[in-house]
């Protein structure tokens, strides 16, 4: 993801050239019409620009001044194989709309703020997050394979975070200091910008850690970028003691293609558990309809429906808000329509409390809707 200093400078995304260039080469035993295009090219040529993206997409004309100037706070960033999902000519498409800046994020909304999750508050070493009992999380990275406008962490100071594999050591050591670990989360940003030598390494030190078991990422790229499951990837998360988890994010069944249930595939196929976590998006998925489809797109290729999400009241993203009590009912909804297994938890981040927080009927949690 791509984030903007306090300053307001833009200090990210980060080029893609500079996360290492060990992956351009096809590893031994894959064919190459598997991986053509290369993920790094694909990520290099993702489209940047308001104009190009209202072009491509056959938009009006009149959409791109709006777009150019929400993205001056945080940059459009479109990769080809998420485009090609998109239907052109259609303001109002579900992809699109995550990812085309809008007016709408400019206007100050009473309550949305630019840390809403407390994040700052979780740090317990420079690029670490713990706010639950066992698991720690990484920001490996600010750099995302596409910018979503809804992101939670959009004006997250990444520039804080360490990168390279030795500044990484202070954390490890903060890691090794508490044995009541025992998972370790990768996110960012999106960990899976990084090479996978990278990967391969960081898991390593975290694997020499005795009292960590799991090693988690959180990651949108299998999604985005279906390529970037590379042999490589899986050899990192399975060359390893740590169980792996895998868990991506798809907010819409038409994220998921042929390409991205072929990654999901190869991912479970390794033995990889494979989880979702969506966002409850308005103009996105806030029909139940919708949410079905994702539930059943995702069981039918193996991947379960974790999380759905309610949005964190981050600045900019309040055009994307569906109320509790909606978001209740489509559960509900769901409940009747879905095996047990595909109904997400439907929850919220709330500042301080020890778990992502049920949105349930009757709970106590009811009192914030
Ligand atoms: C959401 C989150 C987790 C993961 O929570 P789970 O309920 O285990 O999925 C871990 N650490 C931080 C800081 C988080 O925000
Ligand atoms: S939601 Fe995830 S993939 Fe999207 S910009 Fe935020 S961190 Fe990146």
């Amino acid at each position: 993801m791509q984030i903007v200093s306090a300053a307001s400078e833009i200090v990210r995304p980060k080029s893609p050239s500079t996360v290492g260039a060990r992956d351009d080469r096809a590893p031994p035993g894959e064919s190459p019409a598997d991986r053509a295009p290369n993920w790094r090219h694909v990520l290099k040529s993702a489209i940047r620009d308001a104009a190009t993206l209202c072009r491509r997409l056959e938009l009006p004309p009149n959409f791109v001044a709006p777009a150019e100037r929400a993205a001056a706070a945080f940059p459009l960033f479109v990769p080809e194989p998420y485009l090609a999902r998109i239907r052109p000519g259609d303001p109002a498409d579900p992809l699109l709309r995550q990812v085309l800046p809008l007016d709408a994020e400019l206007a100050d909304a009473p309550g949305y703020t630019a840390d809403p999750v407390a994040d700052s508050a979780a740090r317990v070493s420079e690029g670490v997050l713990q706010k639950y009992a066992g698991r720690a999380l990484l920001i490996t990275t600010g750099a995302c394979a596409i910018h979503c406008r809804y992101c939670f962490r959009r004006h997250y100071p990444y520039s804080e975070s360490p990168s390279g594999l030795d500044a990484w050591i202070p954390a490890l050591n903060a890691l090794a200091a508490d044995p009541s670990l025992d998972e370790v989360i990768l996110s960012g940003g999106d960990p899976l910008t990084l090479s996978d030598g990278f990967l391969a390494e960081l898991i390593r030190r975290i694997a020499a850690i005795g009292h960590i078991r799991r090693i988690r990422v959180h990651t949108r790229l299998p999604i985005v970028i279906p390529q970037r499951v590379t042999a490589e990837l899986i050899a990192a998360l399975r060359g390893t003691r740590l169980a792996p988890i895998v868990v991506v994010h798809a907010n819409h069944p038409r994220e998921i293609d042929t390409l991205v249930a072929r990654a999901f595939a190869q991912l479970v196929d390794a033995g990889i558990p494979l989880l979702n976590q969506a966002v409850l998006l308005r103009g996105v998925n806030d029909d139940a309809d919708t949410l079905a489809a994702l539930s059943q797109t995702l069981v039918n290729h193996r991947a379960m429906p974790y999380y759905l999400h309610q949005l964190d009241p981050v600045q900019g993203a309040a055009h994307f808000a569906v109320p509790a009590e909606v978001g209740l009912s489509l559960i509900e909804d769901l409940r009747v329509r879905l095996p047990g297994y595909a109904v997400p938890r439907y929850v919220r981040e709330v500042p301080g409390q020890p778990s992502k927080m049920p949105i349930e009927l009757s709970a106590p949690s009811n009192a914030i809707l």
